[in-house]
């Protein structure tokens, strides 16, 4: 707790340029992005950080191919040059995948439109990507065996990436980036509501906060203020009175986890009961099944039996398993809402699944107050490079306008890990379960903080063995988390940090062996407490 109670003594007692509310992906990069570029920047975030919306996405970096149904071309480009760049920029991290989806016979657009779908698509997108493929029955059946071909008129192939590690992971990074180019962050920390205050000549922005784990209070003063808080902007703009163009609303979408379905590594897309395309995606020795699209009204969701009884009914339908899967294989359900930017009164009447993905950052200057709406971590790269300008029009200096602010470290350095790795033999420590050799694991989650692992297990080789059995993180890892990932609670590392809590049974964590090591590491004293806390909020 060391790193996040002198962040928010610091919180308490600094002027920052940018206050950022909320730690999902658009405030995780624009944290990242001005403080690479020289802005002081502080960010706090209610739950953890990735505790809401960003850490229930489909994990993909994809193009938008669904849009091209609605003419969004212009969204599709633009949505196909950020998935390219973010595969240049983390080639470890988000891996093209090939998406192998099948049509019903009677469906509204025969697979050969389709498949020259695929081929514009692949266009729109620079032929960045393999080529797609069209899928006869035959090659289907040859292909994947699990897929039931009766009543298929044919399928297609195609591309688009994903992330290797799960999302939240992908959004911590941003965030363990911004604290490295000196940041402010803490999560636990709640915005009750801001107000523009006199000073000298001018005036600045004082949010009222409150520690969630002391209870104390507090303000922070900021000159510039953004709302990164997702679903919950418009609530917060009305906490601090600002009125906006744009306003969400929301789309619910569930998936659930299950055991591995197929061992071939690639997407198995359909097009569900609804007509939206339904994905199969690998997930190391797991497959995560959806999405629905639900319209609601509030962001707070829940799976309900209608939604898992639409996800398995699509799966049992579509493929030929040993027994269908049922209620009892779901290992963990996830839910969350998409928070969709309408402006005005627009939208609300327009077919709910034709609404434009599209994000929206919108700046009132005379108050030098900024909202985000919308957005995908597709789009990620982009969202920080505008709310780096939008700041900058705001009057605040940014130093270092031309840094590149993202991306994994240059090549050299990783060629140096890589290096190291081999001479102490890095590999042969790689715990059995694991799905990969532990250097490429320790490279994409840490880059290069994984230098300093090697150094710890050349020190003392236990530091290699896997701590809680059954999963792949080893001891040091562990102690380097409890150092720079400010894990407040058992859930921040076990579900959002590392990814056993979507891969693992809530029992096999539970009796695990080496789970209260783990929690010594992390908690210290608190160990005993965190963990029954864990279990007592998890069920
Ligand atoms: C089912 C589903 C599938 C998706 N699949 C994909 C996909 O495959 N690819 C893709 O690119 N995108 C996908 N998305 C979209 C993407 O996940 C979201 O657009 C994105 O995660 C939203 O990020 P955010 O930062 O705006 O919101 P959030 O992640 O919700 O972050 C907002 C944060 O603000 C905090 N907050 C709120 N109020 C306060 C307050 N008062 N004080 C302090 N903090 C506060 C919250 O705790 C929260 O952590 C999907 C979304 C869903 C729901």
């Amino acid at each position: 707790m060391k790193l996040r109670d002198s962040n928010i003594t610091k919180l308490k007692h600094q002027r920052f340029d940018v206050l950022i509310i909320g730690g999902g992906i658009n405030g995780a990069v624009s944290a990242s992005a001005l403080a690479a570029r020289g802005v002081s920047v502080a960010l706090i975030d209610r739950g953890d950080f990735a505790g809401f919306t960003s850490q229930h996405s489909s994990n993909l970096a994809w193009g938008g191919i669904k849009y091209m149904e609605s003419g969004e071309y212009g969204l599709v480009r633009k949505l196909c040059m950020s998935r390219n760049h973010l595969i240049r920029s983390y080639p470890s991290t988000i891996r093209e995948v090939r998406f192998f989806t099948t049509v019903q016979r009677g469906f509204r657009w025969h697979p050969l439109i389709l498949w020259l779908g695929t081929w514009l698509y692949w266009l729109i997108g620079n032929g960045f990507t393999r080529k797609p493929r069209f899928l006869s029955r035959r090659v289907i059946e040859a292909g994947e065996p699990a897929i039931i071909t009766e009543g298929l008129s044919g399928g297609f192939e195609y591309s688009d990436a994903y992330l290797y590690d799960n999302d939240a992971r992908f959004v911590f990074n941003f965030i363990r980036a911004a604290l490295n180019y000196g940041c402010i962050a803490a999560n636990y920390v709640e915005s009750l509501g801001a107000e523009r205050v006199p000073s000298g000549t001018d005036f600045e922005w004082q949010t009222r906060a409150r520690d969630q784990v002391s209870g104390e209070a507090f303000v922070i003063h900021s000159r510039v203020l953004i709302n990164a808080a997702g679903p919950f902007v418009d609530e917060h703009n009305r906490l601090t009175g600002e009125t906006t163009r744009h306003r969400h609303v929301f789309s619910k979408g569930i998936h659930l986890i299950v055991p591995r379905l197929t061992p071939r590594h690639r997407v198995l897309a359909f097009f569900a009961d609804d007509g939206r395309l339904f994905f199969a995606i690998p997930m190391g020795n797991r497959t995560c099944i959806g999405t629905t699209d639900t319209r609601v009204d509030s962001p707070c969701v829940q799976v309900t039996d209608e939604d898992r009884r639409f996800v398995l009914g699509n799966i049992n339908k579509r493929l030929r398993l040993a027994r269908p899967l049922g209620p009892a294989d779901i290992i963990i359900e996830r839910c969350g809402v998409r928070p969709l930017a309408v402006k005005g009164g627009n939208g609300a009447d327009r077919d709910f699944l034709q609404l434009s993905r599209k994000h929206a950052v919108e700046a009132n200057h005379e108050h030098r107050h900024i909202s985000i709406f919308g957005g995908k971590l597709t789009d990620c790269l982009n969202v920080g490079d505008e709310i780096c300008g939008a700041v900058n029009r705001l009057g605040v200096c940014i130093q270092h306008a031309g840094f590149r602010w993202y991306g994994e470290p240059p090549v050299a350095v990783r060629e140096e890990f890589l290096h190291q790795a081999r001479l102490m033999n890095l590999d042969g420590y790689t715990a059995p379960e694991s799905s990969e050799p532990l250097s490429r694991r320790l490279w994409r989650r840490y880059g290069a903080q994984a230098i300093g692992l090697l150094e710890n297990i050349r020190e003392d080789p236990r530091e290699a063995e896997v701590l809680i059995t059954g999963t792949e993180y080893i001891r040091c890892e562990l102690r380097q988390a409890a150092r720079r990932e400010m894990i407040v609670k058992l859930d921040d590392f076990l579900r959002r940090r590392s990814k056993i809590a979507l891969v693992e049974r809530h029992e096999v964590i539970r009796h695990s062996p080496g789970l209260m090591d783990a929690c010594h590491i992390l908690f210290g004293d608190q160990a005993q407490a965190r963990h029954d806390e864990y279990f007592r909020e998890n069920g």
